[in-house]
């Protein structure tokens, strides 16, 4: 079975003490996270080792998932797409129903949610709960996933009057944060290197892998893989790998992805992504079910080089997954994989499929370069993007928060 200990072989034992030294100011502090899946997409892929790590640690920690009917998943994904930017409006329909959701929601949850110490609510699907909770004790923070940097202001404006009823908010990095009247934390995600998506793998299972799916392994191999979303741009990389095959032409293309529950558009761009790519048998696209971490975990360490083109981007686990299995990651310039990949030394930023051809080309040329920079990518996950790291991060925020702790925090 994992536990925390299991992590010191990777981390180091002094991780391993410092988390149970903060800790220890939190024991028996019930803490309950809300999102709006179990499966699919980063948030629950977070919370699936977070919570019971927390509970290890001592602290009473529960997951809950809202529900909702397609309508309701609609309004959200539109809230989601404007508050990254895009300038689509939501309908007075709409926003009632998206309340009405909240409010039935709250009645089942709201009996828990008022007792605990701490509540995390992630993102805006269920960020209405606290307009119904009237009665919490305990301290209410809004964790937001998504970049939000340049939201459209009519779609944050409404948002945002439930977010300033909240203790706290939590941004992955500082270029999201908002004006608001509370405290913000900076909190980058993590992957867990334990997990079925992370752990090594025997060479056999890659290979059994890659051909299950009919892609050739002594031939060059280029991955995405995310969620049939435009934002991640799947057609530019389409485009990017066209452009390539003329320079490498016995190139080949993974995309893998599957939905996520709160996320109806996926049907949609995953037809797109078919009738682009139907001409050319060297192009994979493999929807994958929710669950098929070991496989994206074969596929990530099959390729020689992943991609993550995306436009926006909040975080990008998929190219924290990648780095830590020493691909190097040419990634869209946008929001989170920013901070991820260290351009020119850990892979590349590009804004255009031109620029990921590129790089392509460059890397599959300079296979020794490619090394290196997958040497320098897992390295640079280790020091920043480990769930040690963010288990740390969470504590050190409850800490503070539950104390009225500002500057320092002394351990026992
Ligand atoms: N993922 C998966 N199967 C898929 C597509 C994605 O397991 O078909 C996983 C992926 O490995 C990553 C997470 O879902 O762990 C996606 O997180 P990311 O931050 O990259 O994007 P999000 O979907 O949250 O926008």
């Amino acid at each position: 079975m994992i536990n925390l200990e299991s992590y010191a072989e990777i981390v180091g034992q002094d991780v391993i003490e410092h988390l149970h030294q903060l800790a220890e100011r939190l024991k028996g502090v019930k803490v309950i996270h809300v999102n709006s899946t179990r499966e699919g997409g980063g948030v629950a892929e977070i919370l699936r080792r977070l919570v019971p790590l927390m509970q290890e640690l001592g602290l009473e920690v529960s997951w809950e998932v809202i529900t909702g009917d397609p309508r309701f998943f609609h309004c959200t994904k539109t809230m989601h797409n404007a508050l990254q930017g895009k300038r689509v409006g939501i309908s007075a329909q709409e926003i009632a129903h998206y309340e009405e959701i909240n409010q039935k929601n709250a009645v089942l949850l709201c009996p828990r949610l008022e007792e605990a110490d701490v509540v995390f609510v992630h993102d805006p699907q269920p960020a209405a709960l606290i307009k119904f909770c009237s009665n919490r004790k305990g301290k209410w923070i809004w964790r937001c996933h998504i970049d939000i940097s340049k939201p459209y202001r009519p779609v944050w404006k409404y948002l945002r009057q439930f977010v300033v009823s909240y203790d706290a908010s939590v941004f992955h990095l500082a270029d999201f944060a908002q004006p608001l009247p509370h405290l913000q934390f900076l909190i980058p995600p993590s992957i867990d290197p334990l997990s079925e998506k992370n752990i090594e793998l025997s060479s056999e299972e890659i290979r059994e892998t890659y051909e299950r799916f009919g892609v050739d392994l002594e031939r060059p191999i280029t991955l995405q893989v995310s969620r049939f979303d435009r934002f991640k741009d799947p057609i530019g990389v389409i485009e990017a790998y066209k452009l390539a095959k003329k320079f490498i032409p016995s190139l080949q293309l993974v995309l893998a992805g599957g939905g996520a529950q709160d996320d109806p558009e996926g049907q949609i761009v995953l037809e797109e992504v078919k009738q682009v790519s139907q001409e050319d048998p060297d192009i994979h696209v493999l929807f994958l079910p929710a669950n098929a971490h070991r496989t994206v975990n074969a596929l990530q360490r099959g390729a020689d080089i992943v991609l993550q083109k995306s436009i926006k981007e909040g975080f990008g686990l998929t190219v924290t997954e990648a780095m830590w299995k020493e691909k190097p990651v040419i990634g869209g310039n946008a929001g989170g994989i920013r901070l991820q990949v260290v351009n020119h030394h850990t892979g590349f930023l590009v804004s255009t499929p031109e620029g990921a051809a590129l790089r392509m080309r460059y890397l599959f040329q300079n296979p020794h370069k490619r090394k290196q920079m997958g040497e320098k990518a897992k390295k640079f996950v280790l020091e920043n993007f480990l769930i040690t790291r963010h288990l740390r991060d969470y504590l050190t925020l409850m800490v503070s928060l539950l104390y009225n702790v500002e500057e320092r925090i002394e351990l026992g």
